[in-house]
C-alpha cells in the first residue's frame, strides 16, 4: 500500500486553521487529523481526546524523553507536541495526515518529512485576524496581543513553506488545499514506482 501525504498546515493565531482542518476532515475519509498533547489547559467546550491531550508537564516531559513525540515546541507559553505513533500508523496506512502546528514544529518535521507538504494559511487582513482573535472570545485581553503581537514574526517564516493559502472565504480556501493536495499526487517523483512498472511492461 502506498504512503499517504503528510499535510502541515500553520499560520497565525485567528487565521482559521482550525475550521479549515475540521472541513477538511468532514469532506474526505482518507485524512487523519493529528490530536496534539498540550500543557495548556482546556478552553470552555474543548474535549481531552478530541481538541488535544491534556497533559502537565511532567507527564508532557516524560513523553518527550520516550520519544513519543515527532516534534514539540513551546508556543504561547505552553507546550504542545504531536504524538508520533498515530502519525506514522496513519501514513503507513495511506491516509492523508493533518498536523495543524505552529512553525517551529513544522520546521523540525520539514527535517524528518521533506516529502510533506507545508501550507501556510493567512487570513485576509492584520484588522480581521485580530477581530477573529478578540470574536472568539477564548483569549484574555493580554493573550490576545500575544498572539496579534507574533502574527507579524510568524509572517517572516512563510518562505519556508510550499504553498499560502488566503482564508478568506472558508469554502474558496479548502477549494485551495484540496486542488493542492491532489497536484501534490499527481507529482512525477510520488508516482516512479508507478511509472517504472508500466516502463517494464508490469502493468
Ligand atoms: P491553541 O492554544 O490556540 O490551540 O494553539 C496555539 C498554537 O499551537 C497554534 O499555532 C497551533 O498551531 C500550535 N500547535 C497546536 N498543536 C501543536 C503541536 O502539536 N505542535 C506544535 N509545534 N504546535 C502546535
Amino acid at each position: 500500500m502506498e504512503n499517504g501525504l503528510l499535510i502541515v498546515l500553520s499560520g497565525p493565531s485567528g487565521a482559521g486553521k482550525g475550521t479549515l482542518c475540521r472541513e477538511l476532515c468532514e469532506k474526505s475519509d482518507n485524512y487523519r487529523l493529528s490530536v496534539s498533547v498540550t500543557t495548556r489547559k482546556p478552553r470552555k467546550g474543548e474535549v481531552n481526546g478530541k481538541n488535544y491531550f491534556f497533559v502537565d508537564e511532567d507527564q508532557f516531559n516524560k513523553m518527550v524523553e520516550d520519544d513519543e513525540l515527532l516534534e514539540w515546541a513551546k508556543v504561547y507559553g505552553n507546550y504542545y507536541g504531536t504524538p508520533r505513533d498515530y502519525v506514522e500508523r496513519c501514513l503507513k496506512e495511506g491516509y492523508d495526515v493533518i498536523l495543524e502546528i505552529d512553525i517551529q514544529g513544522a520546521l523540525k518535521v520539514k527535517e524528518k518529512f521533506p516529502e510533506g507538504v507545508f501550507i501556510f494559511i493567512l487570513p485576509p487582513s492584520m484588522e480581521e485576524l485580530k477581530n477573529r482573535i478578540v470574536k472568539r472570545g477564548t483569549e484574555s485581553e493580554e493573550e490576545i496581543m500575544k498572539r496579534f503581537k507574533s502574527a507579524y514574526e510568524e509572517l517572516n517564516y512563510i518562505s519556508k513553506y510550499d504553498y499560502a493559502v488566503i482564508n478568506d472565504d472558508v469554502e474558496q480556501a479548502i477549494k485551495k488545499i484540496q486542488a493542492i493536495i491532489i497536484a501534490e499526487k499527481c507529482k512525477v517523483n510520488r508516482n516512479k514506482e508507478y511509472y517504472l512498472s508500466i516502463r517494464e511492461g508490469l502493468l
